[in-house]
């Protein structure tokens, strides 16, 4: 298996993990997230703001940077030790 980059990051499963395709790395990533999501915000009255309620309406990873090797989007899922894939 492997990504394409028109195809974005291939999101991990329960049964799946990613893996850095140039060093093997399994462990260690950035992660770029853009999150579209709503606060729930309650001021008191002295106007100090509490997020009381914090949702994520959308996510997307934008990309995955290897922490070992530096390449970004160079990832491919592979199974988990132990999962039947
Ligand atoms: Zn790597």
């Amino acid at each position: 298996m492997r990504t394409d980059d028109t195809m974005g990051v291939p999101q991990p499963t329960a049964e799946t993990r990613w893996r850095c395709t140039l060093c093997g790395n399994l462990t260690r990533f950035d992660v770029t997230r853009a999150t579209k999501a709503v606060d729930y915000v309650h001021l008191d009255l002295a106007g100090e703001p509490t997020v009381e309620e914090h949702e994520v309406v959308s996510e997307t990873i934008e990309s995955v940077r290897c922490r070992w090797c530096n390449a970004a989007d160079q990832i491919e899922l592979v199974g988990r030790p132990g999962a039947s894939a």
